[in-house]
């Protein structure tokens, strides 16, 4: 089954407790628009190389659409279609003035020089130029990219379409119109929702105190990394981080700061303790399970291995349908990728406005108005999930439904002309 066929399955879930009518259901199951385009790029050696390279619009109904630009070797079209696809509930459950688009190429980053980096970046916008557009589509980054890969997509726009479209695409570099606070956004965002969930739930969701709470993180870019460093600082222990390579582990806690300093340093993941596979991280004695890398790595395989208390859906996807039934099953609350990952789109929203307004906001700024946005998010879908006594995610995804629902709604359906 396709990871799109998949992510729908969370729809269907939710669409008896939305309450919506039957044309803004079918609007939702296939996306708007796509683009596949082969990107010629010249190595450094010389030889010509063909990449292939995708966006996807999958719904603009309540704005333009937005969504990263992914770099791996992964990348196909059924991937942005699924991403594109959750950035839509994305945005509609933050009730952010965006629909949801996805792009990437299929390559991997790592085996790219600088150059050849910047001229892959280039082309891949120059080819996607008529596609994307401040009030039509605005792209950011997402695994394999960075405000680097931002910098240089935006030079090349503004080289095709002139003037300073800054609003065309955000997590830019902060001296060319990007905002403070991008980096950290996903991983901050994540632990204000979980922050809400302690301060607020703590007798519904079977978690520790923070101070005893212990924290397994799968992915250590910028999202994990982030999410880790917020916990450090709150006082959680996060005995378990990971990357592409395996992981490492601490059962008194890792000082999450200086292990990232030697990644940016040497590039790999060192620590004195205990190595950990990513397997093994999955199925680890903790309170937080964090998947915070790729997709489908909870699956009916080791769901049922799982003995953290809660799993908290920091990468896109990380749980594939048959694995969240067994969790659910098995007590275990699932907080979902569309709100616990999408502080990344509410900062890169503040980003656009900023941009298009021509101001700037302080990082306190930021992470006050990111923190009450996810804050809100969080209690009125935990608000659903305790009234209609159904999982996190079918409660995210019916109050997002609701809410495109509303939209397309006002924009003209069956239902509007009979009344
Ligand atoms: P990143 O490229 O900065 O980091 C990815 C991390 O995952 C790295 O540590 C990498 O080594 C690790 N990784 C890759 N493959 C792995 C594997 N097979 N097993 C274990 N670890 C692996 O990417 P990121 O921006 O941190 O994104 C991580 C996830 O979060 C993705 O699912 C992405 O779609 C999602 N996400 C990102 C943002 C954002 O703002 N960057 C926003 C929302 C969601």
């Amino acid at each position: 089954m396709s990871m799109l066929e998949d992510a729908k399955k969370q729809l269907d879930a939710a669409f008896k407790y939305a309450n919506i009518d039957r044309e803004s259901w079918e609007r939702l199951q296939y996306p708007q628009k796509n683009l596949y385009c082969s990107i010629p790029m010249r190595h450094d050696d010389g030889t010509l190389k063909l990449y292939k390279a995708y966006r996807c619009q999958y719904d603009t109904t309540r704005g333009p659409a937005k969504g990263g630009i992914r770099y791996h070797q992964g990348v196909d079209r059924d991937h942005c279609e699924a991403l594109a696809f959750w950035m839509t509930f994305k945005c509609a459950a933050l009730n952010i003035p965006f629909g949801g688009a996805k792009g990437g190429i299929a390559v991997d980053p790592k085996k790219l020089s600088h150059r050849e980096l910047e001229r892959l970046s280039k082309a891949y916008i120059s080819a996607i130029a008529d596609f994307i557009g401040p009030d039509i589509d605005i792209p950011a980054p997402d695994m394999g990219t960075d405000e680097r890969v931002m910098g240089w997509m935006y030079s090349e726009y503004r080289k095709i379409k002139g003037g300073h479209p800054l609003d065309v695409i955000t997590g830019k570099p902060v001296a060319l119109g990007g905002i403070e606070g991008r980096n950290s956004a996903t991983g901050y965002g994540g632990f204000y929702v979980l922050e809400t969930l302690i301060e607020n739930y703590l007798d519904k969701i079977r978690l520790p105190v923070k101070e005893d709470m212990k924290v397994a993180i799968q992915g250590f870019g910028k999202v994990g990394y982030w999410f880790a460093e917020k916990c450090y600082k709150n006082g959680l222990k996060v005995v378990a981080v990971s990357n592409e390579q395996g992981g490492v582990y601490d059962p008194h806690g890792l000082n999450v700061m200086s292990l990232h300093k030697n990644v940016l340093e040497t590039g790999e993941l060192n620590h004195q303790g205990a190595k950990v596979s990513n397997e093994e991280l999955l199925e680890m004695e903790v309170d937080l399970l964090v998947p915070a890398a790729i997709e489908n790595v909870i699956t009916a395989d080791n769901a049922d291995k799982v003995k953290a208390r809660m799993v908290f859906e920091l990468a896109n996807g990380p749980t594939t349908v048959e694995a969240d039934a067994i969790l659910n099953d098995r007590n275990i609350l699932v907080i979902p990728d569309i709100l616990a990952n999408a502080g990344g789109v509410v900062v890169s929203y503040f980003e656009w406005l900023q941009n298009r307004n021509a101001e700037g906001k302080t990082l306190d700024e930021v992470n006050k108005r990111l923190q009450k946005m996810m804050s809100y998010a969080t209690e009125r879908t935990m608000a659903r999930h305790l009234e209609h006594r159904i999982p996190v995610r079918t409660a995210c995804y019916a109050l997002a439904l609701k809410r495109i629902s509303e939209a397309n709604e006002c924009l003209g359906n069956r239902d509007y002309f009979k009344n």
